[in-house]
């Protein structure tokens, strides 16, 4: 028994030293960092189908905390939810050539069913319009049907060659919005009205600042009139994400799956349409915009847990008082507060330190015997580490308050990011140089020619993520080719 006691005793302290220093430092490698930390804090797992990862639980309910948010957002512009098919058949997703040519090389299809060859292939959707699009064809006779303001949760399918956990997956999960209007402008101001969805989103819910702008021609969706984006920068190496797009899809969708209706002046027209998308990229962006060397620091607003409780005692008989102050604890913080408990005796306090530090969440709770007879408790902020003792009847404000505290400061760090790691530059020089050592955005005015921002990807790497909404005209000469421009783009590198 004795020897038995002393190996589980060495197999522990060597599981917890090795617990902290598998994470590499962000600044020795960053995308291993990533790497690390999703698979240390438990957020998802490589699954044995190649390009697909599994969710643990731990990432599963961050998400399901991000859907609820979000979802609450775009229901209060009236938008319903809805379910369309998984499947497309091929000449419904034909039916829009620019379409199909965008995703044809990213499609998987399904060319066998029930024990036979199917008529024809039918694509798992890599997204839904070519779906949606023919219903609302059906379901739009006068201007009376419209709008039509549906969102669907999901998961798509988009063939990945280089898979990477939350970022690209061969299957993700997203929402993605499909509204129909009567007029062009209508159909505008519903999809600049999502993307401030979006950014408000992002920035109240997620702590991320993003810079709200419009696609270039090469760059929007496959079929879109205009796509407009939020973009965020990631920590680390300073690469932009996509974090969100919403597309005016002008009458080209109404003309192909004539969706037509009967105006109030008695014209037959094509109706209009947007269509506005979320994924599950932002777990990434939440991991590489507030994460630091000893792992997540995840925003309270969507924290799986927000308080961590670990109780300290050595002795059996101070287990029962620890117990009782604990269930006081549970009860004053349920109400403001998602706490959860951590009652391993087969873990030292120091090993749960590390962990719930890793895994991010916002608040750790420490209380021993001393802090019982003290009638108080010890709170560790996640995002600056200071520890703070609280008397029992004054925890659940001060809880309330620091995870108020919490939210703003990591949305005031990543600000900070944004702004230190984005210049203007003037010569294309500066900019391949920015993009060559990972310095951030370079704001850089560009003449509009396809040819200029093909020549810049090539050559740098970087490529234009927006042309930001908030800007001032003003008079300067392309990057590329010296020809005149009035706006600033940003160039970075983008996952
Ligand atoms: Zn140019």
């Amino acid at each position: 028994m004795l020897h038995f006691a002393a190996l589980f005793r060495e197999v522990q302290s060597m599981s917890e030293t090795g617990f902290v220093q598998d994470l590499i430092d962000q600044d020795d490698d960053f995308d291993q960092w990533y790497v690390d930390v999703i698979r240390k804090a438990e957020l998802a797992d490589d699954s044995p189908v190649r390009g697909c990862k599994v969710v643990r639980p731990y990432g599963w309910t961050l998400w399901e905390n991000i859907v609820a948010k979000l979802d609450a957002r775009i229901k209060e512009t009236g938008v319903e939810n809805a379910s369309f098919p998984l499947f497309i058949p091929q000449s419904m997703l034909a039916q829009e050539a620019a379409h199909i040519e965008g995703f044809a090389p990213e499609v998987a299809w399904v060319t066998r069913g029930g024990g036979k060859e199917l008529e024809e292939p039918w694509a798992v959707r890599p997204t839904s319009e070519a779906i949606i699009c023919p219903m609302y064809a059906k379901w739009v006779q006068s201007y009376r049907d419209l709008p039509i303001l549906i969102n669907q949760w999901g998961n798509v399918v988009r063939w990945e060659e280089r898979p990477r956990a939350f970022l690209r997956t061969l299957e993700f999960f997203w929402q993605e919005g499909h509204t129909c209007h009567a007029t062009l402008e209508e159909a505008d101001e519903r999809s600049r009205q999502m993307l401030s969805v979006y950014q408000r989103f992002l920035e109240d819910d997620l702590a991320i600042p993003v810079v709200p702008g419009r696609k270039s021609e090469s760059e929007k969706f496959a079929g879109a009139l205009h796509t407009y984006t939020v973009e965020a920068m990631m920590g680390g190496k300073h690469w932009a994400l996509q974090s969100g797009t919403s597309h005016n899809l002008g009458d080209h969708f109404g003309k192909v799956f004539n969706i037509r209706f009967l105006d109030r002046d008695g014209e037959r027209k094509f109706a209009f349409n947007t269509s506005w998308g979320l994924s599950h990229r932002v777990v990434g962006a939440t991991i590489m915009v507030h994460g630091d060397d000893s792992g997540l620091k995840l925003p309270p607003k969507v924290a799986p847990v927000q308080v961590m409780v670990v109780p300290i005692w050595r002795k059996e008989s101070d287990l029962a008082t620890i117990e009782a102050a604990v269930d006081r604890i549970k009860a004053s913080l349920g109400k403001v507060a998602r706490v959860k408990v951590d009652w391993r005796d087969d873990r030292s306090a120091g090993f749960k330190f590390n962990e719930w530090e890793l895994k991010g969440v916002p608040l750790r709770l420490e209380i021993g015997p001393r802090d019982v007879a003290a009638d108080q408790a010890v709170l560790v902020r996640r995002d600056t580490r200071e520890k703070i003792t609280v008397s029992s009847n004054a925890l659940a404000a001060t809880v309330e308050t620091l995870l108020t505290e919490i939210q703003a400061n990591l949305y005031a760090s990543a600000t900070q990011m944004l702004h230190d790691n984005t210049a203007e530059v003037g010569t294309y020089e500066e900019l391949a140089n920015r993009a060559a050592t990972n310095a951030g955005w370079s704001l850089a005015h560009w003449c509009g020619d396809a040819a200029c921002e093909a020549k810049i990807k090539a050559e740098t790497k970087a490529t234009t993520r927006c042309i930001p909404f908030d800007q001032d005209m003003e008079n300067g000469s392309c990057i590329a080719c010296g020809n005149p421009s009035q706006q600033r783009v940003i160039f970075a590198r983008a996952y």
